[in-house]
């Protein structure tokens, strides 16, 4: 097939994420990648800020995830879970148990994100009812969150970026305050909890869990607010009889500079979802991990089990992966390179607050966050980056970066002044002039 042969077929048959199929938008080949870069059909090379949606910490076709998966497909691919266990899943859970914060020993396997998310308010749902409180079935959360597309899911994004009212018969309802006031490091002042408690206070015979993105709320606004906040919001979940989920599937393995964010508060949650970075970018799966007293409690319910099991759970491959990128962040300085990549971040991409054209400019760990004032088109800034050498896919007004841990500083410079000269050319050419500044 050619390149154009690809794109046609593409065109007519697939569909992509969030994509129209009337008139859908090109997407681009791509044959090959291979550390921070994609190759194109057509041999051109793009270095990749997106890290494939968080996943690709340690780049492309690495090595050693690539022996991990070779040596367990020749042992076995997949096996059923139910009644069966290997070595790959073991050692995985008892590894991630111990890397994550105290008190989250039970690893529950999933096969995406938002599968991880489901049974993570399954399980507070069926905590609640093997302790007799069946009415405690609605989660709180805050606006702007995101975490994932399937049904329960999907109640608990945005009510607005998550398209509520499109599917406002079918959701669960559920309870919503305003996302936290924005900034790491703002010191927690009075009243930044107070909705967050008048609502525990209220309806605390009713709420489950509070689920929320710890520290960074990603593809729904790319917000980054206090470990203070935080700190507090755990601490009133206790005092309010509420679980809490911390949903790390995009800041879990370092992305935000701890190794989950939830380690910038010392905030030890109920429940935590992990997904994306767990298998370095190579395939599909996350886990949902849980304390001993409700998975206990569960299971002396009146199901006297956990009601799940995907067909998938922990497939071998997935969890060989994952091992081996566990392998590769314990031996790695991934610390000093989110470090790193936050300095250039910080130093390349924060003189645009400057321009007419721009609104905001957040970094945190390894994340990078243009806002920009009014929300680009995609169709064509896209060609654009890509003109540019870079990977770069903006959602809105928000263009961000999540480079993969090991970019050099020579390629995040690349990266990072492609996209400024992008928005310079896009909204110069927008507003008829060029490069504005104040
Ligand atoms: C991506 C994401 C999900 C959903 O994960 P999928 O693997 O896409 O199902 C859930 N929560 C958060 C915070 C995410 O970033």
């Amino acid at each position: 097939m050619t390149p154009e042969q690809l794109i046609a077929l593409d065109q007519q048959y697939v569909w992509h994420p969030y994509a129209s199929m009337d008139n859908p938008p090109p997407a681009y080949p791509v044959i090959g990648a291979q550390g921070v870069r994609l190759t194109l059909a057509d041999g051109q090379e793009l270095i990749d800020g997106m890290a494939s949606w968080w996943c690709a910490v340690h780049g492309y076709n690495h090595p050693y995830l690539n022996q991990a998966m070779k040596l367990q497909i020749d042992d076995m691919s997949h096996v059923m879970f139910g009644g069966i266990t290997h070595q790959p899943a073991v050692s995985l859970a008892k590894r991630l148990v111990d890397l994550t914060p105290p008190g989250l020993d039970k690893v529950f396997f999933a096969d995406s994100g938002s599968v991880a998310v489901e049974v993570a308010i399954k399980m507070a749902l069926q905590y609640w009812h093997s302790k007799a409180q069946a009415n405690k079935n609605r989660m709180l959360t805050i606006r702007n969150g995101y975490h994932g597309d399937t049904f329960g899911a999907m109640a608990v994004c945005d009510p607005i970026n998550g398209m509520h009212s499109l599917f406002a018969s079918v959701l669960p309802q559920h309870y919503f305050v305003n996302a936290p006031p924005m900034g790491f490091d703002r010191a927690l002042q009075d009243g930044d909890l107070t909705e967050l408690e008048d609502k525990m206070r209220d309806h605390q015979n009713e709420i489950a869990a509070l689920i929320l993105e710890p520290i960074v709320q990603g593809a729904g606004g790319m917000r980054f607010y206090s470990p203070q906040w935080l700190k507090g919001a755990a601490d009133l979940c206790k005092q309010y009889n509420i679980l809490l989920i911390a949903d790390e599937i995009a800041t879990g393995f370092g992305r935000s500079g701890a190794l989950f964010a939830c380690d910038h508060a010392q905030v030890q949650p109920d429940i935590m979802c992990l997904g994306k970075a767990i298998t370095g970018g190579t395939m599909s799966f996350a886990a949902t991990l849980t304390t001993e007293e409700i998975a206990t409690s569960i299971s002396r319910g009146e199901a006297s089990c956990f009601m799940h099991g995907p067909t998938f759970m922990a497939n071998p491959l997935a969890c060989a992966v994952a091992n081996a990128s566990l392998d590769l962040l314990e031996h790695s300085d991934w610390k000093g390179q989110v470090r790193g990549l936050n300095e250039g971040l910080n130093r390349l991409l924060q003189p645009a607050k400057l321009l007419v054209y721009v609104e905001d400019v957040r970094v945190l760990g390894a994340i990078g966050v243009i806002q920009v004032t009014q929300a680009v088109d995609l169709g064509i800034i896209q060609k654009m980056f890509v003109a540019e050498g870079i990977w770069v896919r903006p959602f809105g007004k928000l263009v961000y970066v999540m480079p993969p841990y090991v970019m050099s500083p020579e390629d995040l410079t690349l990266l990072c002044n492609g996209m400024l000269r992008v928005l310079a050319r896009y909204f110069g050419e927008a507003h008829g002039q060029d490069c504005a500044t104040e």
